[in-house]
């Protein structure tokens, strides 16, 4: 299928949820997650008007944003080692996978401006996944303040490949509730307005629990 008609669908169900959660679409970020296709491939994403890119592996990022450059902005949601942050700190809209003190001391110190960044909460428990406790997140907020380069924009999760509905409801819920949690906690660092969820899989459940950025990969570009 091409990206435009696969757009078409995610944007239908977008709506749809909207429709039932009361959300205006407009709220919603589509995230085209490239990781897996090629340029030709991200080029077709781009001109079907998908402008926010992910990537989550520094290669994959580099040669996409080399290629682009400015065309799209840049999320990078994976996994980010501490000496590979110099390499993508001043060319990403976003890093979504904020999860331990070191690494924003890294994104601070390397950084020219400052940098839009999600923290990355495990709440679902699983093991395999990354992300901080959710017991810990509103102290790790506060540890976060003296580091002027690092604004926590938002929450990101990744929910664990399943098609229990309720259990993904529960786990997207929980995210939207610390949100608000650090949202109204009013840190000056921390406007922590967003919620990066959702996937191929999940994004209509995620959009009806609050999403603002949600990451499709295989449904959009696969
Ligand atoms: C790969 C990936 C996605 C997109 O996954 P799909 O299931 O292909 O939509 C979203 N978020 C992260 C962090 C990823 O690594």
């Amino acid at each position: 299928m091409d990206v435009a008609a696969n757009l078409d669908t995610i944007l239908s169900h977008i709506k749809q949820s909207c429709n039932k959660s009361n959300r205006n679409p407009e709220e919603i970020t589509i995230i085209g997650v490239t990781k897996y296709v090629t340029i030709e491939r991200t080029e077709e994403t781009i001109k079907a008007g998908i402008t926010n890119l992910g990537e989550n592996r520094l290669e994959g990022f580099q040669e996409k944003y080399n290629h682009f450059n400015n065309r799209a902005k840049w999320h990078f949601i994976g996994t980010l080692q501490s000496r590979k942050v110099k390499e993508v700190v001043d060319q990403v809209e976003a890093i979504h996978s904020l999860d331990r003190l070191s690494l924003a001391k890294e994104i601070d110190k390397r950084a020219s401006k400052q940098v839009n960044c999600f923290i990355q909460v495990n709440v679902s428990g699983e093991e395999s996944k990354h992300g901080i406790n959710p017991k810990d997140l509103l102290p790790f907020v506060r540890e976060l303040a003296p580091y002027p380069n690092v604004r926590v924009v938002g929450l990101m999760t990744m929910a664990p490949h399943i098609n229990d509905e309720q259990h993904l409801r529960k786990i997207f819920r929980d995210l939207a509730a610390l949100r608000d949690m650090i949202r109204d906690s009013n840190f000056s660092h921390a406007s922590c307005e967003f919620l990066s969820m959702g996937m191929s899989n999940d994004y209509q459940i995620a959009v009806e629990e609050g999403a603002t950025h949600i990451r499709i990969g295989s449904k959009l570009v696969g």
